[in-house]
């Protein structure tokens, strides 16, 4: 099979789309294709460099479609069913899975660092050279060919064409408030970072009934879209420093759980420092590999703080994604205000330049269906 896909050559270079062969589907996986696709900034990290992944790969990992065939031995799956696709496809064997941590999957992570799929090689390839799959989805892509696990059924009453952003932005974000942090209702939160994940951790926080929610952010767009989700005061960055204008709002004290959905060293100090003293900084945003950050050893005893990694919203995909679909029909989570433009196939790379530069909510791709 042939596919038109979103591919990233080498780091620092452009995206581009072009046309690359796809294989069957293997021993336990699935035949996808691609209605819509989400752009995250993890897949920017790829194109700097900042998420050093093996090129060239097929980018994207927030996606909605439909399987198309089954690979030999798959019974949980059919053809024709709509599903949306995790980045993490749990072995189901390591310790991690065993243990109820599937987002820790160690097999998925080390193939995801491969660019491969769970015990075979990544599904795309042009001229007989191996194409790599970005984290067993490689969704910005007409067709994919991902492990049968991966492909979790879209429950009823949500429609495909919004359901991409539950594969990533939303089950990041949202878990991150109601998995890792466990937010309380009339708890005070601030989160950095206003992108697809931050908006998702905002109407985390507006759905456990945080009583207090501040954006914090540099971009007046992304600004606005966290009030419209949920965030009861803004913090711009260009006007004020963080830490003092979260303290000021906060009764001197700073808030009770800080989010940090950027993923640079600074921020994420910025987190730890504003948080009030036996509050939790929570730590969603992916820095560069090599980033390493420095805090004061002395606050760790003294304040009693805690800091804490969130990976995919601590949640089990395949179980974390009919309730994300039951909040959704209730009405208490918001995806249409989240997407400010879409994408034909085409017109993907500039969906990756809008995203740099901070001029889109959360860019979906419009590919097929
Ligand atoms: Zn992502
Ligand atoms: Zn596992």
């Amino acid at each position: 099979l042939k596919t038109k896909a979103v591919l990233i050559e080498d780091y620092g270079e452009k995206v581009h789309v072009g046309e690359v062969d796809l294989r069957d589907p293997g021993p336990g996986e699935v035949l996808v294709e691609i209605a819509r696709s989400g752009v995250c900034h993890s897949d920017l990290h790829v194109v700097t460099g900042d998420l050093p992944l093996p090129v060239p790969m097929v980018l994207g990992h927030e996606a909605a479609g439909t399987i198309r065939a089954v690979g030999p031995g798959v019974h949980s799956a059919r053809a024709g069913e709509s599903v949306v696709l995790s980045w993490i496809p749990p072995c189901g064997s390591c310790r991690f899975c065993l243990e109820g941590q599937p987002q820790l999957c160690t097999r998925a992570a080390s193939a995801a660092m491969k660019g491969k799929l769970l015990g075979s090689d990544a599904p795309f390839s042009r001229a007989g050279e191996v194409v790599h799959s970005f984290s067993l989805t490689g969704t910005l892509s007409q067709y994919t060919v991902v492990p049968a696990q991966g492909a979790i059924p879209l429950p009823e009453g949500v429609p495909l064409d919004k359901a991409a952003l539950l594969g990533c932005a939303v089950m990041t974000g949202v878990g991150a408030a109601l998995n890792t942090a466990a937010l309380r209702p009339g708890q005070s939160v601030a989160v950095f970072g206003a992108g697809g994940v931050g908006l998702s951790v905002i109407q985390g926080a507006r759905i456990a009934g945080a009583s207090q929610i501040i954006a914090v952010d540099r971009v007046p767009l992304r600004l606005d879209l966290a009030r419209q989700l949920g965030a009861t005061e803004t913090l711009d960055v260009n006007e004020e420093d963080p830490v003092d204008g979260l303290l000021s709002r906060t009764g001197g004290y700073g808030p009770d759980v800080t989010f940090e959905a950027i993923g640079r060293p600074e921020t994420i100090v910025q987190a730890f420092n504003a948080v009030r003293r036996g509050g939790t900084a929570v730590i969603v945003g992916v820095a560069p590999p090599h980033e390493e950050i420095s805090l004061n050893s002395f606050a760790f005893p003294s304040q009693e703080k805690t800091l804490k990694g969130s990976w995919y919203g601590s949640s089990d995909p395949g179980r974390a994604l009919p309730k994300l679909a039951r909040l959704v029909r209730s009405g208490q989570l918001w995806l249409d205000p989240m997407v400010t433009k879409t994408y034909d196939l085409a017109d993907a790379p500039m969906a990756f330049d809008d995203l740099a530069e901070g001029r889109v909510g959360r860019p979906v791709v419009h590919i097929g269906l």
